[in-house]
């Protein structure tokens, strides 16, 4: 690791993806197609690389990440990588019990034929000196994007892409990514799934790895299909407590979860006591920049639950979907809210 995160009080960081510039893809639509072919495709993705990065450090983000400017999608640009899954034949499924989408067919045994993201690691790693985070699709997720006229059984082919995912973390550890990120939307919906053999299937993918690993469990982009189901679920969203008994005993190091205008009450982080908490400080599904003293406000909510060494300030998911300059305004409102915290604590002396 090149800078040592442990001397950061409340290091802010993002979920995950950022806006990409309109040159490389259309504005504010995600999952949106590319504007560019060929070489030009794979230089115009590293350039925005470069542009997210250096937005993050304006903002003043502690841990950076790629902005997922190199993929599409967070689940299908690392499953259109593998052998045994045909994208040409396609099945329309319900994804996370909420939305219909024509998917791909897994049609025989699925297998990596070569790293997917290491490039683009080494590249990120090349351009800073501070920790660096990156995002892969969890195992249960993955599954879930998908139609299997192979194995026949979620768990099995779950199994089989933990393995895939671990050849693929090893390699980015090795690339010197400090922080490897694993997001599972799906532990928000299948319960008994997620423990019985969703959080065993994340741990085989982290297995043998020395840097630090999280889980980024969320209530989606702020799409339409994720904000109705929102709507469905009542003044209290308590699906956190179904995973996090079996997450505090699992090898996962940081949990990063959905906090700011969600119903997802506070104390629920008291069952998850001991592990790191990526607390989402800022709302996604929403244009309304936070101010500093809101981002604040939640993080001394979490404070009651969360160390304060084991509190990393976030956003409640990615911000693909978003204009370029509200992303901008709330990764500075991240940072300066904690920012305030951060001195507050240094005050009172309780961080240490
Ligand atoms: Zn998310």
């Amino acid at each position: 690791m090149n800078t040592d995160t442990k001397k950061i009080l409340l290091p802010t960081s993002t979920a995950g993806s950022l806006p990409k510039p309109a040159w490389l893809a259309e504005p504010e639509t995600l999952w949106s197609p590319w504007k560019l072919q060929d070489e030009s495709l794979i230089e115009g993705k590293l350039d925005a690389l470069c542009v997210s990065l250096q937005e993050q450090q304006l903002a003043g983000i502690d841990i950076v990440s790629d902005g997922e400017q190199t993929r599409q999608h967070f689940v299908t640009t690392f499953i259109e990588h593998l052998n045994g899954v045909d994208f040409e034949k396609r099945q329309t499924v319900r994804i996370r019990d909420r939305y219909d989408a024509s998917v791909p067919t897994v049609v025989g045994p699925v297998s990596r034929q070569k790293s997917v993201f290491v490039d683009d690691a080494k590249f990120l790693r090349q351009q800073t000196k501070q920790p660096i985070k990156w995002a892969l699709p969890g195992p249960m997720t993955m599954i879930d994007t998908l139609y299997d006229d192979h194995y026949k059984s979620r768990e099995k082919l779950a199994w089989e892409f933990a393995k895939i995912l671990n050849q693929e973390a090893k390699e980015l550890e090795a690339a010197g990514v400090d922080i490897i990120q694993f997001d599972e939307p799906a532990f928000n919906v299948f319960f008994d799934e997620v423990n019985e053999w969703g959080v065993a299937t994340l741990e085989r993918a982290i297995e043998g790895l020395k840097c630090e690993t999280a889980v980024h469990i969320c209530y989606g982009y702020g799409i339409k299909a994720n904000t109705d189901w929102k709507k469905t679920l009542g003044s209290e969203w308590r699906q956190y407590e179904e995973a996090f008994p079996r997450l505090q005993q699992s090898n996962i190091d940081i949990i990063s979860l959905e906090c700011h205008n969600s119903h997802v009450p506070m104390d629920l982080l008291a069952l998850i006591r001991g592990k790191k908490v990526m607390v989402g400080a800022i709302d996604v599904a929403t244009d309304t920049i936070e101010t500093p003293e809101e981002v604040a406000n939640t993080l001394r909510n979490a404070l009651q639950f969360v160390d304060a060494d084991k509190l990393y300030p976030c956003t409640n998911c990615g911000m693909a979907p978003l204009s370029r300059s509200v992303a901008r305004a709330k990764l500075k409102a991240l940072s300066t809210g904690a920012d305030i915290v951060r001195r507050e604590l240094l005050n009172s002396d309780k961080s240490v």
